[in-house]
């Protein structure tokens, strides 16, 4: 209460605060019977929502001890040194409930310590767990055990964990990432003993296993042996084999990992998201200004020109974290512009900021004329003479010939003028200015033009089986006979809806005369006439639904879906649990199917299965 009034807070609030800490009622189940309540006298409790705020003004009190102590020379934290002189100064780290002290490793600095932290003991009436801190040497300290025993905590080492991640490992080693693997693996025990179609593995795939590393990917470079392993994780999941039971990967990894426009379910490679996880620090060093990270890293490294970026990391000298971030500075930067505000941190003809690319680009030979080539926006801006305006200043006057460069440089010019803002840099990569992962990522992959029906296949609100398995039909991978054949099965291929022609992708989902009635069938109550095209992907490219209006579009789109899957499961029943085939019981279940679907997903209720098939033929 007393830090609060300190810092400012009203009586008001104080009171309500007060009121919300002190009213608290337990109750204790004796025998699951409430037994009366009582009051808390003193402490936060867990789980308030209110606790994490006022810990974190409690907090503030520990601060500030500690910044006098550091003051009064009593501690004296750890120093970033640039060359001889000390940039930046760390005395301690606050994040939530986690806190790192630096100091040196004496006894009277310990002592010190241990003193602050009673007295902030005594004043927030917080109490630290020494039981869960540690003390942590770093490099060679002797008589660690002495020290340990003037604090009364554990002697830690390093490398430790910090807010989830590793701390002071050895940059590049493969042992931090044991941890995210545990994880995956263990995730992946619990989920493989159940029943999983493919559609829902997909889901888990997609929304809990990939992004188990992202947290770590975010700021570590993912070693290729580690990406490697958590690939096959994945890819053994999603095709449902283990170690003991090999399954077929129907479709190979690198097609599973595309876009969907290209072909892929749009599960992401681990390497990739990676860098451009780290890419997005590039993007956020340029885009901080006073934050105190921002502050270490330059007072460690140095800042290029402005402070747009460090400069480069040579050398044995620096830290391996940032080391790997500047990795990816180079397609960062590619993508990144400025955008002008006061102009007095961007170079006028070098950096890029209007048009498509810098000016010295665009405009050489203007450039080998300039008078200043190092000037920025604001030296270039003319402001004295009243009227706002570039003031270019060349070496000399122009010949006619070159009249036409300073025309079309002024055309570029023309509309962007200096304001009293800061200078910004803007994100080229994507639609927004702003740096987005997902974009990003897409600019690393390896741009591929290849044509997918996705729109065919991933239609709104068909159930991820059938969509995974139109998926698998169109690029041709699903476990036909033919294809079994040539994997060196010995039997005969007889197609086993109509018993005559050999099974194929192609024909069991489309030419067959059996299945060729469903797809009448459809063709018919939509009033359609159309000559098939050979392949399932074909079908699907040319399956366009313009002409049957608004409404039953949707419907439309989801029918070729729905008459491979029928297909594909009439065959497997038959070719699994023999038994005869009944064209009019297939129809009449198809035809079902579809009706049932359109009621629960679509909000279309006619009430009868004749309803439903006249609402289809109408227009
Ligand atoms: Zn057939």
């Amino acid at each position: 209460m007393k830090v609060m009034q300190k810092m400012g807070f009203g009586p008001k609030w104080l009171n309500w605060m007060w009121n919300c800490i002190s009213t608290a009622k337990f109750s204790i189940l004796v025998n699951g019977v409430p037994a009366g309540f009582f009051s808390s006298s003193k402490g936060l409790r867990q789980g308030d929502p209110l606790s994490p705020y006022l810990f974190i003004l409690g907090m503030e009190v520990l601060s500030i001890l500690i910044r006098r102590a550091v003051e009064g020379g009593f501690i004296s934290g750890c120093n970033v040194w640039r060359g001889r002189e000390r940039a930046v100064h760390i005395s301690h780290l606050l994040f939530a409930d986690d806190t790192i002290v630096f100091c040196e490793a004496k006894k009277e600095q310990l002592m010190h310590l241990s003193w602050i932290l009673f007295w902030f003991e005594a004043a927030s009436g917080l109490k630290i767990n020494l039981a869960k801190s540690e003390i942590i040497p770093v490099g060679e300290v002797e008589g660690m055990d002495e020290l340990a025993v003037e604090l009364g905590c554990r002697v830690g080492k390093l490398p430790a964990v910090y807010l989830g991640l590793p701390l002071g490992a050895p940059n590049k080693s493969i042992s931090v990432w044991d941890g995210v693997e545990e994880k995956m693996r263990r995730r992946l025990a619990a989920w493989k003993h159940q029943y999983l179609s493919k559609g829902g593995r997909i889901t888990l795939l997609k929304s809990t296993l990939a992004n188990i590393p992202v947290y770590q990917m975010s700021l570590f470079r993912i070693p290729n042996s580690v990406a490697r392993r958590l690939e096959k994780l994945q890819r053994d999941f999603l095709w449902g084999g283990g170690n003991l039971e090999r399954r077929a990967h129907l479709v190979n990894w690198e097609m599973v990992c595309r876009d969907k426009e290209k072909g892929g379910l749009g599960i992401r490679k681990l390497n990739l998201l990676n860098r451009a996880l780290l890419g997005k620090w590039v993007w956020r060093f340029a885009c901080a200004k006073e934050e105190f990270w921002k502050q270490v890293l330059i007072a460690k490294y140095g800042q290029e020109d402005f402070d747009w970026r460090t400069k480069k990391a040579a050398g044995a000298f620096g830290v391996g974290v940032w080391k790997e971030i500047l990795k990816e500075a180079g397609w960062c930067w590619e993508k990144m512009a400025f955008k002008a505000g006061k102009g007095n941190k961007i170079r006028f003809w070098t950096d890029w900021w209007c048009g498509d690319s810098s000016l010295s680009q665009s405009f050489p030979h203007l450039f080998t004329l300039a008078a200043h080539k190092n000037a920025t926006l604001e030296d270039m801006w003319d402001q004295i003479s009243g009227e706002d305006g570039w003031n270019l200043r060349f070496t000399r006057g122009f010949n006619d010939w070159e009249m036409d460069w300073v025309g079309n440089l002024l055309q570029v010019l023309r509309g962007h003028m200096l304001t009293l803002e800061d200078d910004s840099v803007l994100w080229k990569g994507g639609n927004s200015g702003q740096f987005r992962v997902k974009e990003a990522y897409s600019l690393l992959e390896s741009p591929l033009h290849f044509a997918f029906p996705k729109k065919n296949i991933w239609v709104e609100r068909v159930p991820s089986k059938i969509v995974f398995f139109t998926w698998e039909a169109a690029w041709g991978r699903i476990m036909t006979l033919d294809r079994l054949q040539r994997r060196g099965w010995q039997f005969p291929n007889r197609c086993f809806l109509c018993g005559c022609k050999e099974e194929s992708v192609n024909h069991i989902l489309i030419h067959c005369t059996v299945v060729k009635v469903l797809w009448d069938l459809v063709l018919g109550l939509f009033g359609v006439k159309w000559v098939f095209p050979l392949t399932v992907k074909e079908v699907l490219f040319s399956w366009r639904g313009a002409f049957v209006g608004k409404k039953r579009e949707k419907l439309w789109k989801s029918i070729p879906l729905f008459i491979l899957w029928a297909v594909w499961k009439e065959r497997n029943r038959l070719a699994f649990k023999g038994g005869e085939f009944a064209i009019q019981k297939f129809k009449h279940s198809f035809v079902c199917n579809l009706w049932g679907w359109a009621k629960l997903y679509m909000g279309e209720e006619p009430v009868s299965l004749i309803g439903f098939l006249e609402w289809l033929a109408s227009r």
